[in-house]
C-alpha cells in the first residue's frame, strides 16, 4: 500500500510544441492544503487560456468551482527549468493580467537573465524586477543555485536544483535543470526534469548525477519522476535537438536502475564489512540483477512533441504512441517501474 499523497498536481499542458495550447505547465500544491493557500507553478508554457478550456470540459477540476483567473491568482511562484518559449510562454503573456500578490520566478541565474531579455520593454513590457521592495513589478526574480542544497520555496516546500544538458548551439552547450521538489514535513520528494538530452551523447554527462542522488531515496522517500520523451521511436541521434526518444529513455532508466542496485549492494557490503575496493572490479550489472529493482517507482512521460497532422485510423495523441513505445522498450528489462503519460486536465496525486 502506498503512503498518503504529499502533493496534488494539475496538468495544464504536457506537450513540447508545436501545439501552443499544450505546452509544459503544471500546478502544484501540498496535499491537505487548499489551492487558494498557494500554488507552485512548475513551468509556464501554457497558462490561463489553456486552463480556461480545461475548466469548460471539467468544471470540477479543482476542489471547488473556480475560474482560471482565480487559480492563477493563487499562484505564489513559478519554477522554471529553462527559458525556452514552450516553458515560459504562458507566464509572459499573462504576466500583466495576473491577480493576487507579487509572484516569485525561480530559476538558475541564466534562465532569469534570459527572461529579462523578454521583459525588456521591447519583446514585452518589463513586468519583473530583482528587488524585493519593488512591489510595482508583478514578478520577482529569485535565483536558484545548483549547489547541492535545498532552497525553501515556502510554504513547507524545498527544491534542490541539478543542471542538465539540453543540446548545444553556436554559443556552446545549453543548460536545463531537474528539480528535486520536497514536502518538508514528510521529507518525501519527487523529481521534475526539464528538457534533457541523452547522457550517452553528451561530452559531459550530467543526468547520471541526478540518478546517483535519487537512488538511495527510491522508493521510500521518492517514488515519482517526471521526465521527457519528446520524440517517437528510432528518431536518429542527429535529429534529437537535445531531447530523448524511447530508446534513450530506456538507457537512462537502466542507468537509474543500476544506481539503485549499486546503492543496495554497497549497503549490504558495508554491513558485512567487505572492503569497498572490490566495487570497481565488478562486472557490468546484468539485466537479471536489475529485475524488479525499480518496483514502487512511477514515471510520468512529459514533453512529447505533438503531431498536428493526425488523420486516419491512428489519430491518437503522440504521447499515447510514445507511451506504448517506451513500455515495449522497457518490458523485457522487467524493472518493476510503472510508466504513465501526463495529459492536460490530469490530476496527479504524488506520494
Ligand atoms: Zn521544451
Ligand atoms: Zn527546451
Amino acid at each position: 500500500m502506498s503512503p498518503p499523497a504529499v502533493f496534488d498536481m494539475i496538468v495544464v499542458g504536457s506537450g513540447g510544441g508545436p501545439d501552443e495550447t499544450n505546452l509544459s505547465s503544471y500546478l502544484l500544491k501540498r496535499a491537505g492544503t487548499c489551492w487558494e493557500d498557494g500554488i507552485i507553478a512548475v513551468e509556464a508554457g501554457s497558462g490561463p487560456g489553456a486552463l480556461s478550456r480545461l475548466l469548460l470540459q471539467n468544471p470540477a477540476l479543482f476542489d471547488e468551482p473556480c475560474s482560471a483567473a482565480d487559480i492563477y491568482s493563487y499562484v505564489r511562484c513559478y519554477l522554471l527549468s529553462h527559458a525556452h518559449l514552450d516553458h515560459i510562454n504562458g507566464l509572459v503573456i499573462s504576466a500583466g493580467s495576473l491577480g493576487g500578490p507579487r509572484k516569485r520566478v525561480y530559476g538558475i541565474k541564466k534562465v532569469l537573465q534570459d527572461l529579462e531579455s523578454v521583459f525588456s520593454d521591447r519583446l514585452w513590457p518589463n513586468l519583473a524586477s530583482w528587488d524585493e521592495e519593488d512591489a510595482d513589478y508583478k514578478l520577482l526574480y529569485s535565483t536558484l543555485y545548483s549547489d547541492g542544497r535545498y532552497q525553501p520555496i515556502p510554504p513547507d516546500v524545498s527544491v534542490q536544483t541539478m543542471l542538465l544538458n539540453h543540446g548545444a548551439n553556436e554559443s556552446g552547450p545549453y543548460e536545463s535543470a531537474a528539480f528535486f521538489i520536497r514536502d518538508d514535513p514528510s521529507e518525501r520528494e519527487f523529481i521534475f526534469f526539464g528538457d534533457v538530452e541523452p547522457d550517452s551523447l553528451s561530452p559531459k554527462p550530467r543526468t547520471r548525477d541526478v540518478w546517483r542522488l535519487a537512488a538511495p531515496k527510491i522508493p521510500n522517500k521518492l517514488s515519482t519522476i517526471f521526465i521527457e520523451c519528446s520524440w517517437p521511436s528510432e528518431r536518429p541521434d542527429d535529429l534529437l535537438f537535445g531531447h530523448l526518444n524511447p530508446q534513450h529513455l530506456k538507457s537512462e532508466l537502466r542507468a537509474l536502475a543500476t544506481e539503485v542496485h549499486n546503492h543496495k549492494h554497497s549497503n549490504k557490503s558495508r554491513k558485512s564489512a567487505k572492503p569497498q575496493r572490490k566495487r570497481q572490479k565488478r562486472n557490468p550489472i546484468s539485466d537479471a540483477e536489475l529485475r524488479g529493482i525499480l518496483t514502487g517507482l512511477r514515471i510520468y512521460i512529459i514533453h512529447c512533441k505533438d503531431r498536428l497532422d493526425s488523420v486516419g485510423p491512428d489519430s491518437r495523441p503522440m504521447r499515447d504512441i510514445i507511451l506504448e513505445q517506451v513500455k515495449s522498450e522497457l518490458d523485457p528489462l522487467k524493472l518493476g517501474v510503472e510508466i504513465l503519460a501526463a495529459f492536460p486536465g490530469m490530476h496527479i496525486r504524488i506520494h
